[in-house]
């Protein structure tokens, strides 16, 4: 990986739209993989150290923590803690796109826009240091490791919350299906929970001339496969969304032997308890039973790895509120706005810390995770200002007359 070289935009303490999107770009240009993003992490440290604000480093990996008590805060005090979180990390994706600030990293890529969060969030630290203030304190969460690595849960584990206590958390994530500067807001679930769900059919595999002497564990596992199906679309009540993809299947090496094990594996989606505790108390059995009456056995391993994200109301309500006060379009349920099949480790963050995690609509012809994919530049202004709104409300910053 290349050095980021120089670069200290944060030295003229400005959070001129032009910075904002230098760093963006720079950030573009020198993405790191989940839990190796230590250039991304040094840039971030910098710029901290610049804006004067102290942080702790090296927390769940890469993770980084910074805190600012406005100055208005009651001495001895801490007032309300509010935190903002960000993610570090990059896709492995090779970049295609021939714009200046593309990527330098092969193989690399910013497909998720968190180069833009990581400047929003940046943007929201140098103006707080410059407006200090308000009553109360704001901690800014750089996380590692979103992208699969559930890079918020280990910095829960190493002591996120316990160490750096917060009231409330906020996070936004940049959606393409959204206009830009419009907010996507909901209380509830607005990202689905993630399941694996890896399955093994082992029996007496044989000669592909004589099935009768053998049992044939393709021929189960195409059973079992659309069984799952069948399961998914009668078990579960309509009412309790979910969805599955079987994405894997390997199994048999020549055309005429059947072979003695079949694996695949795949994606469970859904929102709420009640559909995770049908698939996980009643799907195993079934597949277990569709092997077992052919002769043959079935392993089932469903795992959870990330929960529905669960926005709190009063801070959803507090988000809508910012998007309001600064006159930006808002897209709720009532004007159409839906949950996303996807998942997002904030959802680890907010099972211990009410809060609301929201979209900044961004446009765009290319969704999240597509190589051609790029950040909008346009939308960091109004992220910048909504964080700081949010704050504002939820902190209830002094006005001072200058
Ligand atoms: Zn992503
Ligand atoms: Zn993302």
């Amino acid at each position: 990986m290349q050095n980021s070289g120089q670069f200290a935009p944060f030295e003229r303490l400005t959070i001129s739209n032009q910075s904002l999107e230098a760093i963006r770009h720079h950030l573009h240009q020198y993405p790191e993989l989940r839990y190796e993003e230590k250039q991304t992490a040094a840039f971030i440290a910098d710029a901290l150290n610049t804006l004067n604000i102290p942080f702790e480093a090296g927390i769940g990996g890469t993770g980084i923590v910074a805190t600012l008590r406005g100055t208005a805060t009651a001495q001895n005090e801490t007032g309300t803690i509010i935190g903002f979180r960000t993610e570090l990390d990059a896709l492995p994706i090779t970049e295609p796109n021939d714009f200046p600030h593309r990527s330098r990293h092969q193989g690399v890529k910013h497909a998720c826009g968190h180069d833009g969060h990581m400047t929003i969030l940046l943007g929201l630290a140098a103006y707080l240091s410059e407006n200090r203030d308000f009553d109360g304190t704001v901690r800014f969460i750089f996380q590692p490791a979103e992208e699969g690595g559930a890079g918020a849960k280990r910095m829960m584990e190493d002591g996120l919350f316990q160490r750096f206590p917060m009231q409330h958390v906020f996070s936004l994530h940049n959606w393409p299906e959204l206009a830009p500067n419009t907010v996507g807001v909901m209380t509830g679930p607005i990202m689905a929970g993630g399941y694996t769900i890896e399955v093994s059919v082992r029996g007496t595999g044989g000669h592909g001339a004589t099935p009768y002497a053998c049992t044939d564990q393709l021929n189960i596992a195409v059973q079992i496969l659309n069984q799952m199906q069948s399961f998914m679309a009668r078990r579960l009540p309509p009412f309790n969304p979910a969805v599955l993809s079987i994405t894997r299947f390997a199994g048999g090496e020549a055309n005429n032997v059947i072979p003695d094990e079949v694996r695949f594996d795949g994606t469970i989606r859904l929102f709420d308890a009640i559909a995770a505790k049908i698939i996980q108390d009643e799907m195993p059995d079934l597949i277990k039973g569709i092997a077992k009456s052919w002769g043959a056995e079935a392993d089932v391993r469903i795992e959870e790895y990330y929960p529905p994200t669960i926005s709190e109301k009063n801070a959803t309500d507090l988000v809508a509120q910012a998007a309001h006060n600064l006159g930006l379009a808002v897209a709720t349920p009532e004007t159409g706005l839906r949950p996303a099949m996807t998942s997002e480790d904030f959802s680890f963050m907010l099972q211990e810390v009410p809060g609301c995690y929201f979209w900044l609509g961004q446009g765009g012809e290319h969704g999240l995770h597509h190589p051609y994919y790029d950040f909008n530049d346009q939308i960091l202004p109004a992220g910048v200002a909504l964080y700081a709104e949010i704050a504002r409300l939820a902190l209830q910053i002094v006005k001072h007359q200058s």
